[in-house]
């Protein structure tokens, strides 16, 4: 399958690994928005959190519990997760991942959706 996010999975593309499991891989985002911003991904190829159902469900939760052993490991006492789900969301990468930013002071309302139209 020709998906950016099983290449970096399977080492096939370069990443910078922050923690892995069985379940679960967490690498740096390219393009930080924070000075902490890594991706969380499940290894099994999941389009978008739409895809989410009782048989794959099990994934989200490795990828909470993946984001507190990250955030304990690295000392990160504050974070946000995010995931974006459709081409309105702003989902460019169509398999599901979930953003852990830290390390700024976040604000929260409406402006933060950062709307484009
Ligand atoms: P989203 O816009 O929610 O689909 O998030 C996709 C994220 O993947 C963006 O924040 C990109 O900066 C990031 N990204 C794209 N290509 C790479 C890559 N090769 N390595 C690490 N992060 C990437
Ligand atoms: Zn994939």
């Amino acid at each position: 399958m020709d998906c950016l996010f099983c290449k970096i999975i399977a080492g096939e593309i370069p990443s910078t690994k922050v923690y892995e499991d069985e379940n679960v891989f967490c690498f740096k985002d390219i393009a930080p928005i924070a000075p902490v911003h890594y991706l969380i991904v499940p290894k099994e190829h999941i389009s978008g959190a739409d895809m989410i159902n009782g048989e794959n469900s099990h994934y989200i939760a490795k990828i909470f519990e993946a984001a507190a052993k990250i955030a304990k490991n690295e000392g990160i006492e504050s974070f946000r997760i995010i995931n974006n789900c459709g081409d309105d969301a702003g989902q460019t990468v169509k398999h599901i991942h979930f953003h852990l930013v830290a390390g700024v002071k976040m604000g929260w309302g409406p402006e933060s959706l950062g709307k484009t139209e």
